[in-house]
């Protein structure tokens, strides 16, 4: 579905970014991949993908929180395979703590890294996008982009913005054959959400089991943690020509948790 098409995955060393990437290499699709890691098992992941799917591949090791570094990194996407096609903006990170106490670097770390590199990427692939007539803007989102938690104040206002953005783009491009939306996932079991349970613990007083029962899968009537394919399958599934209508919208997949 993808062969002749590029795509660049943020944060795709882990998680969700990286089912992401793999879906989509699958398709066809050469992918950039990006994210902070050990530098063997980045190598070995950029190698698999290229030799199980048959395409090429870049590893960027842009960082988020930097401008320059964002947009250069499309520029290479793009010198490198000749387009950028599909643009998934993924890379995020999480601090739980209440806001008097929270840290004000944390604020801005999570301001950068989950909203305003989405910016920065978007900014710099539209030009490229528009001028082929066909783009795929896919915004990793939260159900916290539509509901908030208490101790996670810069993580809710970070994806509330980016669902706002995400519209925002969506009306800008929408005759440009391209489309922008948000995935939105409830609870994915990957080392952020694992890395959380400890400053949960504290802020809430609770043994680590009783966060995963009494406050994560709490809020999904599943009672299930969603897995990382299927909100890949989810962003496969608009880069298809059937989804070429989909555009400007937030598509929730958490078990359930934002119709409570
Ligand atoms: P993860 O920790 O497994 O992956 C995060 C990725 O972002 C990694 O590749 C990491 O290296 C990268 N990253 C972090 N800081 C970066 C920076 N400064 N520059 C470049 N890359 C950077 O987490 P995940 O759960 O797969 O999260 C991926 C996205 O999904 C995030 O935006 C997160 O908010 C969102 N999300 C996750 C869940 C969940 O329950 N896991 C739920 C909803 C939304």
């Amino acid at each position: 579905m993808l062969k002749g098409k590029t795509a660049l995955v943020t944060g795709s060393t882990s998680g969700i970014g990286l089912a992401i990437a793999r879906a989509l290499a699958a398709q066809g699709a050469n992918v950039t991949i990006n994210g902070f890691g050990d530098k063997a098992a980045i190598e070995k992941e950029r190698a698999g993908i290229e030799g199980e799917f048959g395409v090429k591949t870049l590893y960027s090791p842009a960082d988020m929180t930097k401008p320059a570094e964002i947009a250069g990194m499309v520029r290479t996407t793009e010198q490198t395979f000749g387009s950028l096609d599909v643009l998934v903006n993924n890379a995020g990170i999480q601090h739980v703590a209440p806001i008097e106490e929270f840290p004000i670097e944390k604020w801005d770390q999570i301001i950068a890294i989950n909203l305003a590199s989405a910016f920065h990427t978007i900014r710099a692939a539209v030009p490229g996008m528009k001028s082929r007539k066909w783009g795929r803007i896919i915004n990793t989102a939260s159900a916290h982009s539509l509901v908030a938690s208490p101790f996670k104040v810069a993580y809710v206002s970070a994806k509330h913005g980016l669902a706002g953005l995400t519209k925002t783009v969506a009306l800008e491009t929408a005759t440009f054959g391209i489309t922008a939306n948000c995935i939105s996932p409830g609870y994915v079991w990957t080392p952020l959400v694992e890395k959380q349970i400890p400053d949960t613990m504290k802020a809430r007083g609770m043994t680590a089991e009783q966060v995963k029962r009494d406050v994560l899968l709490a809020a999904q009537p599943t009672k299930e943690f969603v897995t990382v394919d299927e909100v890949a399958a989810l962003a496969v599934y608009l880069c298809s020509d059937a989804a070429k209508a989909i555009t400007g919208a937030n598509l929730s997949i958490d078990g359930g948790w934002t119709a409570e």
